[in-house]
C-alpha cells in the first residue's frame, strides 16, 4: 500500500486545527496508507497542544515542532524531511487553514497514479482579491520571468501541491539557506500537472503574511535565481552616463563650475553601489555559515538509525 505523508506547516493555527483535521480526513482515499504530518513553526498560542491532543487520539499524526518560528519554507522543508523519514511514497503539502480544499486530494492522487511526480495548484482566478494585491502579484510574474529567464515558474501557484518521493528527494538536495520554494520546483523541471480551483476564504484564524512580508519574498525570489545584482552596477553606469552627458552639455553652454554637485551625487551612486555589495555579500554569508534551517524542539517521527546504513 502506498504511504501518503499529508505535510501541514502550522503557525499560530490552533483556531483552525481541529476543522482541518476532521475536514481533510473525509478525503482520505481507501487503498492508502496517509500520515498526516504537522509542522509546528514555533506558535505562540496552543497549536502544539492541540497536535498533541490529536496525536494521541490517532496514530497516524505525527509532529515536530520548532524552537522559534522559522518561516513556512522552512516548515516546509521540515515537513518534507519528516515525509522521507517516514519512507512515504508521496507527499502532499497543504495549508492548515482549509483555504487549500482537501477535495482535491482524490485527483491529486489520480494524476500522481497517471505517472505526474509533481501535482501543483492555482486559483480559477484572482477574482476578489484587492486590486493592488493583483497588480503586484502580476507584475511580479513578469519582472520574475525577466530577470531569471525562467518561464516555467507557475504563475499564481500555491504551495498547495503533490510531490513524489523522486521530487521530495531532489528538493532536499537544494541546500538554499533563504528558500524560494516555487522557484526551486519550477527548477528542478520534474514533469507536473496543474488543478485549478475557486479561491476559498480562511476557515478560523489571521493570515501570517503582510504586504511587506510578501514583498520581501518576492524580491528573495527574484534574488535566489537570477543575477539580480549585477542590475545595479548596470544601473548605477547608466546613471554615471547620463550625469556626464547632461554635465558636459551644461558645461559648454554655461561655463564648468559644478564641481560639487557632481561629487556630491558620484559620492551618492558609489554608496548605492556599496550598499548592494553589501547585501550581496550579506546573502553569500548567509549561505556559507551552514547555520541549520530550522531547530527541532520536540517530534514523535523516529528518526531512523543513519548508523545502519554507513
Ligand atoms: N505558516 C507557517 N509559518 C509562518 C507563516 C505561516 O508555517 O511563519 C503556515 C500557516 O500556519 C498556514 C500556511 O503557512 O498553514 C499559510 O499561511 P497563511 O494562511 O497565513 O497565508 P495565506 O494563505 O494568507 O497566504
Ligand atoms: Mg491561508
Amino acid at each position: 500500500m502506498k504511504r501518503i505523508a499529508i505535510v501541514v506547516p502550522c503557525y499560530n493555527e490552533e483556531d483552525a486545527l481541529r476543522l482541518f483535521y476532521d475536514e481533510v480526513r473525509k478525503h482520505f482515499v481507501p487503498g492508502y496508507d496517509f500520515y498526516l504530518l504537522f509542522v509546528d513553526d514555533g506558535s505562540k498560542d496552543g497549536t502544539l497542544q492541540t497536535i498533541k491532543e490529536i496525536s494521541l487520539q490517532d496514530q497516524k499524526v505525527l509532529y515536530l515542532s520548532f524552537s522559534r518560528n522559522f518561516g513556512k519554507e522552512a516548515a516546509i522543508y521540515a515537513g518534507l524531511s519528516a515525509a522521507k523519514e517516514i519512507d512515504a511514497d508521496a507527499a502532499i503539502l497543504i495549508d492548515a487553514d482549509l483555504q487549500d480544499p482537501p477535495g482535491l486530494i482524490p485527483e491529486m492522487l489520480a494524476l500522481y497514479e497517471a505517472g505526474y511526480k509533481h501535482v501543483y495548484t492555482k486559483h480559477r482566478s484572482r477574482k476578489g482579491e484587492p486590486f493592488l494585491k493583483k497588480f503586484f502579484a502580476r507584475s511580479f510574474y513578469i519582472i520574475y520571468g525577466l530577470f531569471t529567464k525562467n518561464r516555467n515558474i507557475a504563475r499564481g501557484a500555491r504551495d498547495f501541491s503533490l510531490l513524489d518521493r523522486d521530487v521530495i528527494e531532489a528538493f532536499l538536495k537544494i541546500k538554499d539557506y533563504r528558500r524560494f520554494t516555487k522557484g526551486i520546483f519550477a527548477w528542478l523541471g520534474f514533469q507536473s500537472k496543474c488543478l485549478e480551483f475557486d479561491y476559498v476564504p480562511r476557515a478560523a484564524g489571521k493570515t501570517k503574511w503582510s504586504f511587506k512580508k510578501l514583498f520581501r519574498y518576492a524580491i528573495l525570489g527574484i534574488k535566489q535565481f537570477s543575477h539580480f545584482y549585477l542590475l545595479i552596477p548596470n544601473i548605477l553606469i547608466i546613471l554615471c552616463l547620463l550625469l556626464f552627458g547632461f554635465e558636459i552639455i551644461h558645461g559648454i553652454r554655461e561655463g564648468f563650475n559644478h564641481l560639487a554637485l557632481r561629487m556630491e551625487i558620484l559620492a551618492l551612486l558609489i554608496l548605492i553601489g556599496i550598499k548592494y555589495l553589501m547585501r550581496l555579500l550579506y546573502d553569500i554569508r548567509d549561505q556559507t555559515l551552514g547555520r541549520p534551517l530550522y531547530l527541532t524542539k520536540e517530534t514523535n517521527v523516529e528518526v531512523r538509525n543513519h548508523e545502519e546504513t554507513l
